[in-house]
């Protein structure tokens, strides 16, 4: 039978629950158990896919098209745990999947639909359908902060799970914030035993303490949080801020004794860690030997977390190449106005992410035209191919008026357009062509060397394609089109031959590429882009 962990966050939001979960999760996984993880989110959407980018930063794709909280990224970043959509719930499903039943009329045998207990059964219900014969652990990561109204009805839920499952199957871990006030140059653990106290209101006494704090707890603070918050002494563990890399949180929980608490806690049949190849990455990430420079030119760009994998995979790329990428993250619009000169001079390389909608795209347009006409390495992802394909139609093809029918639906020379499948699509919601797909490519070209095999898959997110009424005035004039779908029919990668590396993808492989795996055509354009810098080191 499968064991329970929950992760709760306290105190104020972003204090990293997600990537704490992540860390806990690798720390199981490499003590041989196979673990999986899941996350709550307390909003009314039913997924994330219809916010703004500035609501909630990216929207991560999975496999199977689930459009998800960014959370899973790290999860799937840290741990091998497959995931699929039944790892990320919103209130706005729950109740959703409650009241379809209600309406369908006999489920709930004509009962008065309730919170307590037909949304906490759903709930419930969610948790336990990761808990397969082939799991060992499933940790569940409830959103948002204790506190919240909005939470109450997780919380509620995973206080029942415990009588269900036996409280000795389940772990709660509570992760709070220990500010350190200047004024009085002190810790303070309060805020910390009033979330806790917020916790044992509704019913739970969490097993393990992790506190955030900026500078180390003393033994004295710790035993008082252990003692005001009812916490066994070596369960409160301190989570000091990182100095130089994320990387090091599952290196710092495990030197805290996090895995082996749980591992007694839950008595888990384990072997030994083994984290040399993390240790080995971080090595690579505190110690480069050169430094590249990319630019990220986007349109949500003030978002920290808008395009948080693409960041991470550039990250990646660079550790493969034992460098660090420093990201200069260019404002689309700003560009436009400006002219590329300013914002992109002296970088290395140029890479254009995925978006939505007209503002910013007469900027990145012009950002791929630097990047083309003066042989700097370009990426385009999703709208960056496709606005590199409308690049090479006015400036190549002499198309002037050259768009997409997203921007411009009067255009002569629609050289993206919407497919017949997608015309008549009116609701939003997990609507666009969504989740992991095939695609050939083409012998010879940058993509196969990178992948070094023909067939891969990808996710995608898009409504828009490649025309191809255009394909033989394109491929006439260099352009080369290097990956389709299997039958051919739909353009998933364009490539410049003449050019160094200007390579773009339908798809977003930034969701696929891992710390200590990257992807191979990150890997590969960071490695253009090294190459242009220091043409000597290869
Ligand atoms: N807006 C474009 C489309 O819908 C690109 C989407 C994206 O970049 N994810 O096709």
């Amino acid at each position: 039978m499968a064991k329970h962990i929950f992760v709760t966050g306290g105190v104020v939001s972003s204090l990293g629950k997600g990537l704490t979960c992540a860390s806990v999760g690798m720390l199981l996984e490499r003590r041989g158990l196979r673990v999986r993880l899941q996350k709550f989110d307390p909003y009314l959407n039913v997924d994330p896919g219809t916010m703004s980018p500035y609501q909630h930063g990216e929207v991560y794709v999975l496999d199977d098209g689930a459009e998800t909280d960014l959370d899973l990224g790290h999860y799937e970043r840290y741990t091998n745990a497959p995931l699929t959509r039944a790892c990320n719930f919103t209130t706005g499903q729950i109740y959703l999947s409650v009241i379809n039943k209600e309406r369908a009329g006999t489920y709930y045998e004509g009962k008065t639909v309730q919170v307590i207990p037909h949304i906490t059964d759903e709930i419930k219900a969610a948790v336990r359908s990761l808990a397969t014969d082939d799991v060992d652990v499933v940790i569940t990561e409830i959103g948002g902060t204790v506190g919240d109204i909005e939470g109450l009805p997780f919380l509620e839920a995973i206080r029942q799970f415990a009588l269900d499952a036996g409280r000795e199957n389940c772990v709660y871990i509570h992760l709070t914030l220990v500010p350190y006030l200047k004024a009085a140059a002190e810790l303070k653990t309060k805020p910390t035993q009033h979330s806790v106290g917020a916790l044992r209101q509704i019913g739970i006494q969490p097993d393990v303490l992790i506190c955030r704090t900026e500078h180390p707890i003393s033994p004295e603070d710790k035993d008082k949080i252990a003692l005001f918050c009812n916490i066994e002494r070596k369960a409160v563990i301190e989570e000091r801020d990182k100095q130089f890399s994320i990387y090091e949180v599952p290196l710092s929980l495990m030197n805290n004794g996090l895995d082996e608490i749980l591992v007694k806690r839950l008595n888990l049949k384990v072997g030994p860690l083994q984290m040399d190849d993390w240790r080995d990455l971080l090595d690579r990430v505190l110690h480069p030997e050169r430094e590249v420079t990319i630019a990220v030119v986007g349109k949500y760009i003030k978002h920290r977390d808008a395009y948080k994998s693409v960041y991470e995979a550039l990250d990646h790329a660079g550790i493969a190449h034992h460098s660090r990428v420093i990201i200069k993250r260019v404002e689309a619009e700003e560009l436009g106005h400006e002219g590329a000169d300013s914002f992109l001079n002296g970088v290395d390389g140029i890479l254009v992410p995925g978006g939505f909608g007209m503002r910013g795209i007469e900027g990145k347009i012009e950002a791929i035209r630097f990047a083309r006409t003066r042989g700097i390495p370009f990426f385009g992802i999703c709208l960056g191919m496709q606005c590199a394909t409308i690049e090479f139609a006015r400036s190549v093809l002499g198309y002037t008026d050259a768009n997409s029918t997203e921007f411009d639906s009067g255009t002569q020379h629609p050289v993206i357009s919407l497919l017949d499948e997608q015309r008549g699509v009116r609701q939003r919601g997990a609507s666009m062509r969504l989740g992991s797909c095939p695609c050939e490519l083409l012998p010879g070209s940058h993509a196969v060397k990178a992948y070094g095999h023909s067939s891969i898959n990808e996710r995608h997110r898009h409504r828009y394609e490649f025309n191809n009424d255009y394909r033989e005035a394109f491929e006439s004039h260099g352009f080369q089109i290097s990956g389709t779908s299997p039958d051919g029919a739909l353009v998933e990668i364009i490539e410049i031959p003449a050019h160094p590396w200007f390579l773009a993808v339908q798809f977003h492989p930034e969701f696929k590429s891992k710390p200590i795996k990257a992807h191979p055509l990150f890997r590969d354009f960071v490695g253009a882009a090294i190459r242009r810098k220091h043409p000597a080191a290869h």
